[in-house]
């Protein structure tokens, strides 16, 4: 069979969510909503397909033997308008990374370094990378990479958004700057 939208919807799936060896790895995280939270997991046996339905967004996927990955509900997430409509702004942000200035120049380290307590005003594409926010130090403005930092109040949902859109970059997110930088190499 071709591994489209269309045609896994027509097979049935047995729920094995619970037999081990067969559940989504605790690692793995959706490929929508970077929630790693669980997800319903079925089987299809005799074309050897998994498909994962994510408890947190409902975003489902297919994946088959050769690793491919399909979406037959949902579709690659916007961040900076998900997060832009969906964070509670303004709000005050820790940042927990160093940056490389801080680490290769110590002595002159930066207007923003670990450990600062920053309000972030809103959130903005960045060609570079990815997802970056707008946040006031003192009186003054800057941008900064939004995976460098969480939210300070750990129960608050921008916190748990964050969080997830991380844990989303980390594994999916591809540099527009990369791919174009590879795209050049390439001649197209
Ligand atoms: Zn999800």
């Amino acid at each position: 069979m071709d591994f489209n939208k269309e045609e896994v919807n027509k097979l049935e799936f047995s729920v094995i969510e619970n037999e081990e060896g067969k559940e989504k790895d605790d690692e793995d995280i959706c490929r929508v909503c970077g929630s790693n939270s669980g997800f319903i997991v079925g089987y299809n046996e005799k074309e050897q397909i998994y498909k994962y339905e994510c408890k947190n967004c409902g975003a489902i996927t297919a994946v088959n033997s050769d690793g491919e990955e399909i979406f037959l509900k949902g579709e690659e997430r916007d961040w900076v308008k998900y997060l832009s409509e969906n964070l509670e702004f303004p709000f005050m942000a820790e940042i927990t990374e160093m940056s490389d200035r801080e680490i290769f120049n110590p002595d002159d380290p930066g207007p923003i370094c670990y450990m600062d307590i920053v309000k972030v005003l809103e959130v903005i594409y960045s060609f570079k990378y990815g997802v970056e926010a707008v946040i006031k130090k003192g009186r003054k403005k800057y941008t900064q990479i939004l995976c460098f930092m969480e939210a300070v109040d750990s129960d608050s949902r921008n916190y748990v958004e964050i969080e997830n859109y991380k844990r989303w970059r980390d594994i999916y997110w591809k540099s527009d700057y990369l791919t174009a930088l590879i795209d050049g190499f390439k001649g197209k």
